[in-house]
């Protein structure tokens, strides 16, 4: 699992990073909501640990911003601010959850194997566009040069991941956990299918956007 993890407390961070690599997760730091913000446009990742009080750009204001450009990584918000006003305004900014400082790791770790375990719920409204498609989130259509179709729950699903990340090699577990949850015992071959339904899809729309397979990663999507 790649993990981001914000926290402008120095030592707080330090021993963050060290425990959350000793539990096998691949971590980025970063301390303001600048960089953070950077980071998470530029990656993609599993999950975020974010601090509320940052420099340069506050947790709040990252997550807000992250979730108006459709960006759906579960977000666990960490904050001194511990009163029910700050729990609610973190969560209906758009947190997954919600853990006041101090903390005790294991506490922490039992957040990151909730938010990871559900399936994602990715954003209900909104159209995503790449070269010539456009998806819309809601009605789960596909519309492109030469028509539109519609698509299925998961299909549409896994056509938003590859429209928020258009030109990234998507890897197979990545795709996996996004689109059926990472405890579910969902079958190898059944992305293989669904890859399938969806090239079928852009073909019904005509559209020169493909699905390439990475051979022993993954799949991209590319013009
Ligand atoms: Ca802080």
């Amino acid at each position: 699992m790649r993990l981001l993890l914000v926290e402008d407390e120095e030592r707080l961070l330090d021993s963050l990073v060290f425990q959350l690599e000793q539990e096998g997760f691949s971590v980025d730091a970063c301390r303001d909501g600048e960089e953070a913000l950077y980071y998470i446009q530029q990656n993609l990742y599993d999950l975020i640990l974010l601090d509320r009080m940052l420099p340069l750009l506050d947790g709040t204001e990252v997550l807000k911003t992250m979730r108006r450009s459709h960006n759906s990584t579960p977000v666990i918000l960490i904050t001194a601010l511990g009163t029910l006003d700050d729990k609610v305004t973190g969560l209906d900014l758009g947190a997954d959850d919600y853990l006041v400082k101090p903390f005790a790791f294991e506490e922490l770790m039992a957040r990151i194997r909730c938010v990871a375990r559900r399936p994602r719920r990715l954003a209900p409204e909104g159209t995503l566009s790449f070269r010539d498609i456009t998806c819309s989130i809601e009605d789960s259509t596909l519309a492109g040069p030469g028509g539109s179709c519609s698509m299925s729950r998961r299909e549409r699903d896994l056509m938003e991941i590859f429209l928020r990340n258009p030109g990234q090699t998507l890897s197979r577990p990545l795709l996996l956990t996004r689109v059926w949850g990472m405890d579910s015992d969902v079958e190898e071959g059944n992305l293989d299918n669904y890859i399938h339904f969806l090239r079928r899809r852009l073909k019904t729309v005509e559209s020169s956007v493909s699905i390439r397979t990475v051979r022993g990663i993954g799949y991209r999507m590319e013009a």
